[in-house]
């Protein structure tokens, strides 16, 4: 727990999240600023700060999210139509919240990135 960490909060039900998934891991929830029909975030409930700082030897959170995301985006039915995964880093990838995450967009044609 981060205790200046808006995620971490929403883990904690600190503040409220509009929360679609979670199990001993990992918390899904809708995005507040949604850019598409379905926008979820998918975290780990451990406080990393960016996929910067996520140790080599636990790579695996990054196939968890992964996997989170793709159940989710079936559960959506968004799984054929397609979707987009998105992790961004640091300033110049447009991160604004410093706790990893991964986000499912889809449920309209996605344009091209940047
Ligand atoms: P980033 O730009 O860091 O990749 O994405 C952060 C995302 O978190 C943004 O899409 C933003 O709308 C979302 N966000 C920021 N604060 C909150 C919040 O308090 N609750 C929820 N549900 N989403 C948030
Ligand atoms: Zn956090």
């Amino acid at each position: 727990m981060n205790a200046n960490c808006i995620f971490c909060k929403i883990v904690d039900r600190a503040i409220p999240g509009d929360i679609v998934y979670e199990d001993d891991e990992l918390l899904a929830f809708n995005d507040v600023s949604p850019q598409a029909p379905v926008h979820v975030l998918i975290i780990p409930k451990v406080h990393i700060a960016s996929v910067n700082d996520v140790p080599e030897g636990d790579a695996i959170v990054i196939a968890k999210l992964t996997t989170c995301a793709r159940a989710l985006a079936k559960a959506r039915g968004i799984d054929e139509s397609g979707y987009r995964l998105i992790m961004n880093c640091n300033a110049e990838g447009g991160q604004t919240v410093f706790h990893l995450h991964m986000h499912l967009l889809g449920g309209r044609q996605l344009r091209g990135l940047g």
